[in-house]
Order: structure tokens, then C-alpha cells, then sequence
């Protein structure tokens, strides 16, 4: 397929913004890139894709995620209202999970899948949850990623709060996915990493476990410092904070994500930055939750590895983008705090990075020939001049998710001209609304 008539926004490093370029695919990648009307000329039955002068750009990417939240939109919470985090996970998120069932976890999946192909969100790393049914709760997701083309790492979240079986359990299932995934071809749309819940749930003994059966090849993928009760709950616990007392255990490194990291000090941020761990940075779900925020800009000035997830908010990614620019100078009470510029660095930079790490080295989140093709069109009319250096302001004050009309994974279009070609949202809404009734009631029924 030959991608025609589109202003490209490569997402190289410097970035770049061409017209009069044709991008041809073929298979999952980029074949090649080039004056459009040598390419027509060199390739004449290949199908077109007209972008009709709408802006081709690489995917947005969630490094933090939780599809199993989805029935938490509307949930009746019974009072009193919970009044900070800890209350948060023992009234909403822990009983919430606990409801969860297979055929849940498939809808919710697919329901967050669906948002992303609508607001141009190709690969988001999901952190997964549902007590009740562990043993084979990613094949579950595994298989919503593979209906609908979207591309994705899962994990479970190993804890201790449901009781030492339930904890093996998880451990099993993190094991099983990471080695069934293994020996996945380079075109398979999804990859496992080790999940644990947090440090304040987790046991020394089942830390010592998870650490003896790591597979070397593999990180994990886990909340640190969310809540102060994280680092405190660690003291009390080890001695240590809570990036030292995971760095006892040997889990730190490249290949892992550490989510949030709102509450670490000094010293942790420099272990992070020495061991080449990710952070992974949820603007707006810790205003939700209201447990501060990091110290984030100064963090990746250092070298922290930072990257942009959505903790379970919505799949539209620039809505991160434009909270982490307003809460940023909010919290500071500074205006030249979080310029766009540093968001990119996070949301485009890091988390390509990030992916393409975990998808072996092959390139993804930049349009360059040989990288893999998760390409959206934006159908952006700009007001003002839209140049290189003004463009990260552009996506936060002009750009809108719902302004992506075309989204394309592996090569494979998954949304044209508004449209989802691999599956039907109404019928997954219908379904995913008769289910949230049950899971509700099996919520309500915890109190
Ligand atoms: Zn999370």
C-alpha cells in the first residue's frame, strides 16, 4: 500500500515534517519513503491510501495502563468517600477486581482497544488485575489485542493481598505468558513482561520468589511510591525505601517499568537513572487520586528514562499530554515548568524507546523506512504556521483525538476515514454494558 498526499511528521530525532513524500507499506513495516510521484510511478498497482493533505504521523503509545478498570466508569461507590489513596484501592480498585470474571476481563480489554484505535493509541502496556481469574486471564487479553490489531504488553499484577495461592497463582501466570511469548514470530502483535502490584503488597518472601524465577530476559512491571504509605510501608517492612529495597531483589534495569515514583527522594531517582530503569509518568491519574506529583521535568534533566501511560483514563493520549503540560505548572505554580517540548521527550521519545525495546529492536513510534508501520492520519487544519519547533505546542492547544481519522498497526488498517474495520464497537458496547450490571452487583455485595 502506497500512503499518498500526506504532510509526515516522522518523529525522528530531530524530528522532521515533509510533504510531497509517499510512504509505501509492506507486511508490518515501512518499505519505503519517497518523492511521490517517483513512488506512484515505481509502484503502479499497489493500492493508495489518499491522506488527503491530513498530517501522517507514528501512533501514540500508553506505557502504563489498566484495561480491567473499565467498569469502574459510573460505579456507585458507597460512602463515606474515600479520603486518600490506600481508601482509594480498598473501596474501588481491590473489590472492583475482585468482580471480575473471564468474560469480563475480554470486554473490558476490547473496550479499551476499540478507544485506541479511535484516538490513534497503537501500543499501550497493560497491567492486569482480577483475583478470581488469574490462570489464563492473558491469554484473554492476548487474545482482545489480536482481534483487534492493536499491539500491547501484558503482565499480571503478583500481590499478596488475596493470600499466598492467589499470589502464586500470579506468579505462574506472568511465567507461563513470558514464555509463551517467547517464542513469538517478530510480527506478533503481543509481548509479556513480569507484573507485580506494589511494593506495600508485596511479601519479602514473595519478592525473594518473583527474583529467583525471573526469566533473565525479562523486567518487571510495577506501581512504586504512588502514596507515601509505599515508602513508609517499605521502612517498616525491609528498612529500606522502596527503590532500594526492589533494588535488594535485583529487579531494577532496562527492562523494567516502574509506574508513578511520585513519592521518591534523591537518592532513589539516582539508582533509577544508574540502573537505566523506565518511570513511567500518570498526570492525570494522580490528580484523581491526589498524591502529589513528581518532580517529573528536573527527573528527565537528570537522565531518568520518563516515560507517558494512562493508568486505566481514557485511551486518548493527548489528553495525558495536555494534563501533564497544565498540572505541571499548577502544582508548581510556574508557568515555564513542563514546556511541550519535555512531553514529547516522554510521550514520544521515551516511549518509542520503550516499545521498540520490548518488541526486540525493531522500530516502532517513528516513520523512517524499516520501521514498523503504526501510523495514524490527523486531519489538522492549522491556524497559525505549524513548524518543527512549534508542533509539540501544536498537539497541545490544537490538536483533539478525535481528529484521527485513520489508524494503521503491523501495516494493517484498523480504522479508515472514522470507520473500525476489525470489530464492531456497538456489539462490544452492548455486551461490555450487560456485563458491568453482574460485575456490579458482585462489586456492591463486597460491602
Ligand atoms: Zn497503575
Amino acid at each position: 500500500m502506497i500512503i499518498i498526499n500526506a504532510k509526515l511528521i516522522s518523529w525522528n530525532n530531530p524530528n522532521s515534517i515533509d510533504t510531497g513524500q509517499a510512504v509505501v507499506l509492506a507486511g508490518s513495516v515501512i518499505k519505503e519513503i519517497g518523492n511521490q510521484t517517483e513512488i506512484v510511478y515505481k509502484y503502479p498497482e499497489e493500492e493508495v491510501l489518499d491522506a488527503k493533505g491530513q498530517y501522517l504521523m507514528p501512533g501514540l503509545i500508553c506505557a502504563h495502563t489498566h484495561f480491567y478498570g473499565t467498569f469502574s466508569r459510573g460505579l456507585y461507590i458507597p460512602p463515606p468517600a474515600p479520603a486518600d489513596f490506600p481508601e482509594i484501592l480498598q473501596k474501588l480498585w481491590w473489590p472492583l477486581d475482585q468482580s471480575l470474571l473471564a468474560e469480563d476481563v475480554k470486554y473490558s480489554s476490547l473496550v479499551c482497544m476499540i478507544d485506541a484505535i479511535k484516538h490513534g493509541t497503537t501500543t499501550l502496556f497493560d497491567h492486569h488485575a482480577s483475583p478470581n481469574f488469574i490462570d489464563g486471564s492473558l491469554d484473554v487479553i492476548e487474545e482482545a489485542f489480536l482481534k483487534t490489531g492493536v499491539r500491547g504488553v501484558v503482565c499480571y499484577e503478583v500481590t499478596d493481598r488475596g493470600g499466598m495461592d492467589k499470589s502464586n497463582e500470579g506468579i505462574k501466570e506472568n511465567l507461563r505468558m513470558i514464555k509463551k511469548l517467547d517464542t513469538a514470530g517478530s510480527d506478533h502483535l503481543v509481548k509479556a513482561t513480569f507484573g507485580m502490584h506494589a511494593s506495600l503488597t508485596l511479601s519479602e518472601e514473595t519478592l525473594e520468589k518473583c527474583c529467583t524465577l525471573l526469566p533473565t530476559n525479562s523486567g518487571i512491571h510495577i506501581h512504586t511510591a504512588e502514596h507515601w504509605v509505599d515508602e513508609y510501608d517499605s521502612i517498616n517492612k525491609s528498612g529500606l525505601r522502596v527503590i532500594n529495597r526492589l533494588n535488594k531483589f535485583g529487579i531494577l534495569g532496562e527492562k523494567s517499568i516502574f509506574a508513578h515514583g511520585v513519592h521518591l527522594d534523591h537518592a532513589e531517582i539516582e539508582l533509577l537513572i544508574d540502573t537505566k530503569t523506565w518511570l513511567s509518568h500518570q498526570p492525570r491519574s494522580n490528580l484523581n487520586n491526589a498524591v502529589g506529583l513528581g518532580d517529573v521535568d528536573s527527573q528527565i534533566r537528570a537522565g531518568l528514562r520518563v516515560c507517558l501511560g494512562n493508568d486505566g483514563f481514557s485511551n486518548a493520549m493527548w489528553d495525558e499530554w495536555r494534563t501533564c503540560y497544565l498540572a505541571h505548572k499548577g502544582w508548581n505554580r510556574d508557568p515555564r515548568r513542563m514546556g511541550a517540548n519535555t512531553i514529547v521527550d516522554m510521550a514520544v521519545y521515551n516511549n518509542s524507546a520503550l516499545v521498540t525495546q520490548f518488541f526486540g529492536g525493531e522500530r516502532i513510534g517513528i516513520i523512517e523506512q524499516g520501521a514498523k508501520a503504526d501510523l495514524i492520519l490527523v486531519d489538522y487544519e492549522p491556524v497559525t504556521e505549524l513548524t518543527v519547533e512549534n508542533l509539540p505546542w501544536q498537539i497541545i492547544f490544537g490538536f483533539r483525538d478525535s481528529m484521527v481519522t485513520t489508524t494503521i498497526i503491523n501495516g494493517k488498517i484498523l480504522m479508515k476515514d472514522r470507520q473500525l474495520t476489525t470489530i464492531d464497537e456497538k456489539e462490544v458496547n452492548s455486551k461490555a454494558r450487560e456485563l458491568s450490571t453482574e460485575v456490579w452487583q458482585r462489586y456492591a455485595k463486597q460491602f
